[in-house]
């Protein structure tokens, strides 16, 4: 029976970034998926995520974001593929918005530099009344691209990635806990389980902090390539007010500008239960967002539904299982996780093996969660 330091189950961003750090520390290392990744069945997939700094959701959030930028360059350097174009990330919405104010006020705690925007009416018809900035340090990431440097970087410091396996039990007897899948058993001292929406499967005491949302993602032609790099155009959040969030990408090689809104479709029961079936509900969402505001954009040329492992407030799940501390946990990462990613696997593989944390982890321990409930 094969024996490891650490077992990732799960190798979406949070696994496949935790597969890394733990082989990086020159730990015994595996990673176990159910499918081949990067796959499109979880939510790791697609070609880019963006990446902002001045964190609107929390001040907490900063440091997090700044020790990942540097693991995204180291991951660069490792593998020499690019991942992280930083392009800065245009953000528009009313001066008192929650999301406008929330990102001013991380700036200033994190003296991050978030300079008034030049003028956008090229790309966009915003109210003028609208604050307009630029997240300079922010930018975009190669989604899959990057999911597959993780899993490279690993294999090359010795990690085993076991795919098309899925884990169906854990026993937590014994000095080594076994992992069950229908063709092996695998022997771990620690687990980390990052399971993205099938999370409540393996650690059930996530079902009161987790559930799953649908969302849907759009793309519209850009024939001219108006919303191109080469133009100026950078990647962008609008904030039009009550929470909404209107973000997207510049023009990728087929002529088509991504984009979506950063709001709940449906909440739903699970992975399986997602109806991932495009709606013309879906797309009727969408218009007016983009009439409103980029009305230079071209036909709307496809949608894509995609979910979201969510956690209350949004708040990633970063710690120890209370119940038995020799397995980590990374869950809920709220549709907002993919920019985190090598700093969430530094944080798991640290967690997994006792090591001192780089950054400050208490806003997203469990144990006081569990408890508030
Ligand atoms: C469409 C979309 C757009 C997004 N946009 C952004 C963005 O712009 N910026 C940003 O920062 N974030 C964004 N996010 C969020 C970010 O992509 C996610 O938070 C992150 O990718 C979630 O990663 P994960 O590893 O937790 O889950 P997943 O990627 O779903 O990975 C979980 C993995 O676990 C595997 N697994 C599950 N159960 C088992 C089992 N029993 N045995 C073995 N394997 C198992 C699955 O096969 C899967 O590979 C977006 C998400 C989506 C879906």
């Amino acid at each position: 029976m094969e024996s490891y330091d650490v077992a990732v189950i799960g190798l979406g961003a949070a696994g496949a970034a935790a597969l890394r750090a733990s082989a990086k520390t020159g730990a015994r290392t595996i990673g176990i998926d159910q499918f081949r990744p990067p796959h499109g069945f979880g939510s790791s997939h697609g070609e880019t995520r963006l990446l902002r700094t001045a964190y609107s959701e929390g001040e907490f959030y900063v440091p997090l974001i700044r020790r990942a930028i540097a693991l995204w360059r180291d991951l660069e350097s490792s593998t020499g593929r690019r991942l992280f174009e930083q392009t800065g990330v245009t953000y528009a919405g009313p001066t008192d918005d929650a999301f406008m104010t929330g990102a001013r006020k991380a700036a200033r705690r994190w003296t991050l530099d978030l300079p008034r925007s030049g003028d956008l009416s090229p790309w966009f018809d915003l109210p003028g009344r609208w604050h307009t900035l630029v997240d300079t340090e922010g930018g975009y990431l190669y989604a899959e691209r990057a999911i597959r440097a993780f899993l490279a970087d690993a294999k090359a410091r010795g990690a085993d990635v076991l795919a098309a396996s899925r884990v169906e039990r854990i026993d937590g007897s014994g000095r080594l806990m076994r992992i069950r899948t229908a063709r092996r058993v695998i022997n771990a001292k620690r687990i980390v389980i990052t399971t993205g929406a099938w999370s409540q499967e393996l650690a059930p005491l996530l079902k009161p902090l987790t559930y799953v949302e649908r969302r849907v993602l759009h793309w519209f032609d850009d024939p001219a390539r108006r919303f191109g790099r080469a133009s100026g155009f950078r990647p962008f959040a609008i904030s039009p007010g009550e929470g909404q969030l209107f973000y997207g990408f510049p023009t990728n090689r087929s002529g088509e500008v991504k984009v979506a809104e950063h709001k709940s479709v449906a909440i739903v029961e699970g992975p399986e239960a997602v109806d991932r079936i495009v709606r013309r509900k879906d797309i009727a969402a969408i218009r007016p967002l983009v009439r409103a505001y980029m009305p230079g954009l071209g036909r709307h040329l496809r949608s894509e539904v995609c979910m979201y492992p969510m956690a209350h407030h949004e708040r990633f799940i970063l710690d120890h299982d209370p119940r038995d501390t020799r397995i980590v946990i990374g869950a809920g990462l709220s549709g907002h996780g993919f920019k985190f990613a090598p700093a969430i696997g530094e944080v798991l593989a640290n967690l997994a093996l006792a090591r001192r944390q780089k950054v400050d982890i208490a806003p997203f321990a469990l144990t006081g969660r569990l408890r508030r409930r």
